[in-house]
């Protein structure tokens, strides 16, 4: 009799741990194991997957190229080549957005590469690239930006506020918000583009708050993007334009990773006129 029970008792067992095991379900039999185990292998695989995500994050490191533009309107045959650098005719633009979307690249903004780091996966996108205006010169507007949406891309504008609506080689306030509206991002490039080296602490964070304040106030949007003047910056710089509110500062036009923590310390490069130089600069990436 005890054998039996023995023998009852070990069936009983094993269809116990078939149970837990999420192979047999038994209406009426829910409050068995089955819950709670399954519910601490979820809970086991969760954690697991936090950890993996967490990891991949700081790690991460995008490589999309971030090119410098200025001037663009058709070039004048008594240009200095200092002139020149500054300036990309309207042809040889189309010419570098025909290139983009005949060879797989896709323009996107700032906010979509900060998005791409903070979830930190690689981008669904593939060949990525980052286009920027600097200064807020009304050419970019009369010649940049219908090409643009001609070609369905997207780039960051990054203006100066002093000149707007004042002197007429900038844009105005009208053309600045229907770029915004169209899906274009702008940034701020201080109040009145001074070398950042030679500013005392208290113009630095004039320039680097105040020109944040007056384009939000006259686009109605938040804006999240920063590009000091010439290039140059400090470790103070990049504290203030973390302060104000920005997410990123493009700072620089030597190499430096795009990770989450270097969002304050982003570098770009000067487009170039050629399009083989301008291949080579999105193949070596940033
Ligand atoms: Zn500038």
């Amino acid at each position: 009799m005890k054998k039996y029970l023995v023998q009852i008792g070990f069936v009983l067992a094993v269809f116990l741990l078939i149970l837990i095991c999420g192979q047999i379900s038994i209406p009426g039999l829910k409050s068995l194991p089955q819950n709670e185990v399954m519910a601490s292998v979820s809970q086991v695989i969760a954690t697991a997957t936090i950890k993996t995500t967490t990891t991949s994050r700081s790690d991460q490191t995008l490589n999309i190229p971030i090119i410098i533009y200025h001037s663009v309107r058709p070039t004048r045959p008594e240009e200095t080549e200092a002139q020149k650098r500054y300036n990309i005719s309207p042809d040889r633009f189309e010419e570098q957005l025909t290139y983009l979307k005949n060879n797989g690249y896709t323009t996107i903004s700032l906010d979509q590469m900060v998005a791409d780091l903070e979830r930190g996966t690689t981008s669904p996108i593939t060949k990525p690239v980052i286009l920027t205006f600097d200064d807020g010169w009304k050419n970019q507007y009369e010649y940049a930006f219908p090409l643009l949406k001609k070609y369905n891309d997207t780039a960051t504008f990054y203006v100066y506020t002093n000149p707007i609506e004042k002197d007429e080689r900038f844009l105005i306030w009208s053309q600045i918000k229907e770029m915004s509206d169209a899906g274009m991002t702008i940034g701020s490039h201080s109040v009145y583009h001074p070398y950042f080296s030679k500013a005392t602490p208290a113009e630095l964070k004039k320039e680097i708050f105040n020109s944040k304040k007056t384009l939000e106030k006259h686009l109605g949007k938040k804006v999240s993007h920063f590009a000091t003047p010439y290039g140059q910056t400090s470790s103070q710089i990049e504290k203030l334009i973390k302060e104000a509110g920005y997410t990123t500062g493009r700072v620089t036009t030597k190499k430096s990773p795009i990770t989450k923590e270097n969002l304050f310390h982003l570098s770009a490069f000067f487009v170039p006129q050629n399009l083989q130089d301008f291949i080579g600069l999105l193949e070596n990436k940033n």
